[in-house]
């Protein structure tokens, strides 16, 4: 395929590929053609940690609530702190994978699908 643009503006703009959080425009280094990146977030080791932190975190909370209610201390309490917790827990480790802050975008050409570049937040 013969470029579309110059050899020196070829390199200006390949150089200049700023990638971030969402689709921009780039330059692909394969086709040598400027295009509106395709994205593909995924999820990183501080994704995981943020799910086993706020999962401890929002579990110790939840674990709490009975015995803030002033329920008599029994195995009815204990049990229903257990559940609380088990609930709380779940619930709240699903967030960090519903948000994109915590992911790393990786951004390919539409035309030909190359690899452009990695974002990692
Ligand atoms: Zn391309």
């Amino acid at each position: 395929m013969e470029p579309t643009m110059s050899p020196l503006l070829w390199q200006r703009q390949r150089d200049s590929n700023i990638l971030g959080p969402k689709s921009v425009m780039a330059t692909c280094r394969s086709c040598i053609t400027r295009h509106q990146t395709k994205v593909k977030y995924k999820h990183t080791k501080k994704t995981h940690l943020m799910a086993l932190g706020i999962c401890l975190l929002s579990g110790i909370f939840s674990f709490s609530i009975p015995y803030y209610l002033n329920l008599e201390a029994g195995t009815i309490t204990h049990l229903l702190a257990l559940i609380i917790y088990i609930i709380g827990a779940f619930c709240s480790c699903c967030i960090p994978y519903y948000l994109n802050s915590s992911e790393s975008v990786t951004h390919y050409c539409p035309a030909c699908g190359a690899f452009i570049g990695t974002y990692i937040n």
